[in-house]
């Protein structure tokens, strides 16, 4: 007994584990910080078509006082398991919007849709429609620019839920993309319930093509299962022209990834559109 619980001891000062512990409340202690002094910021990725940008995806990063700035693989999950994604994810998406009303008045950004991820956290909280119909009124964005991207998690809570809650926004004017398609359990059935517009086909399909047999195979039957559902496709992380011309040739129309741009900062992001206004 009093030596298995020694060992337990021992476990819980194991140095490694110390250090990983150590690691997380620091985390945790900067982000709460981090919060307080507005140390996050979006960037923006090109989504283009077959005639140039259509739109762009809003991607988070934290300016960390000391490690630089953080991809939200270093946060996310923190931020979800703490809660402090609800403030967040309402920060990403009043500056979402404010940003769509601002290219809204300046003719080479004019067009432009906004993706904004939606963490299921966020969108499980009884008030989300209010809330994303009372952030688009204050801030003067056009609903029908908002194009909002929810996981397959979001689905698993409750269908019904899920169903009124887009309806509702559907209503406004607002989209929705199913992220990181091909990834999760989505059955054909949820697939067809959802009042979805778009689907992401997941990088990680994207990545094995053309070259390896299976993810080409998962890519066209992907295209072919939207196509009879009416559903727009945009693959995401398309890094090569080999990449592209699969997705073009088995019927693709919209494409995010390297290959185009990375997610830029905003003055980056603008510039960028500038460059390309005369190509629209
Ligand atoms: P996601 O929504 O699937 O976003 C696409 C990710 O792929 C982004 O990573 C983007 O930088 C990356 N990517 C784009 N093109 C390429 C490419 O050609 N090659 C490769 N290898 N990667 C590419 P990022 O910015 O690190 O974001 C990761 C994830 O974090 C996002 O995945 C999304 O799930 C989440 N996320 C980002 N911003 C937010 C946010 O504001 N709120 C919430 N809740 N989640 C966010
Ligand atoms: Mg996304
Ligand atoms: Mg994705
Ligand atoms: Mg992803």
């Amino acid at each position: 007994q009093a030596k298995a619980a020694g060992r337990n001891a021992m476990c819980f000062f194991d140095p490694d584990m110390q250090e990983v512990m150590n690691a997380r409340v620091i985390l945790e202690s900067d982000l709460h910080k981090s919060w307080e002094r507005n140390e996050f910021v979006l960037h923006y990725q090109p989504q283009v078509d077959g005639n140039g940008v259509v739109g762009a995806e809003a991607l988070i990063r934290w300016q960390h006082p000391r490690r630089g700035l953080l991809p939200p693989a270093e946060f996310i999950t923190q931020t979800e398991e703490t809660g402090l994604i609800l403030p967040l994810g309402n920060w990403v998406l009043e500056a979402a919007c404010i940003q769509l009303a601002t290219w809204s008045e300046r003719p080479e950004t004019a067009g432009l849709n906004l993706a904004v991820n939606v963490s299921p956290r966020q969108f499980c909280q009884p008030d989300f429609v209010e809330l994303v119909i009372s952030t688009l009124e204050r801030s003067g964005a056009d609903p029908h620019r908002l194009k909002l991207e929810l996981t397959e998690s979001v689905l698993v809570h409750n269908m019904d839920e899920t169903i009124a809650k887009m309806t509702a926004l559907k209503a406004k004017g607002v989209g929705f993309a199913l992220d990181d398609f091909g990834v999760g359990y989505s059955s054909l059935y949820y697939l067809k319930r959802l009042p979805l517009d778009w689907v992401k086909i997941d990088q990680s399909f994207v990545r094995d093509v053309p070259t390896d047999a299976n993810a080409a195979t998962i890519v066209r039957a992907i295209l072919l299962l939207a196509k009879s559902l009416e559903l727009a496709v945009i693959a995401e992380g398309v890094e090569t022209a080999a990449q592209r011309d699969f997705l073009v040739k088995h019927g693709c129309t919209a494409y995010q990834g390297y290959l185009f741009s990375p997610p830029l900062p905003l003055d980056q992001f603008e510039e960028f559109m500038a460059g390309r206004d005369g190509q629209r």
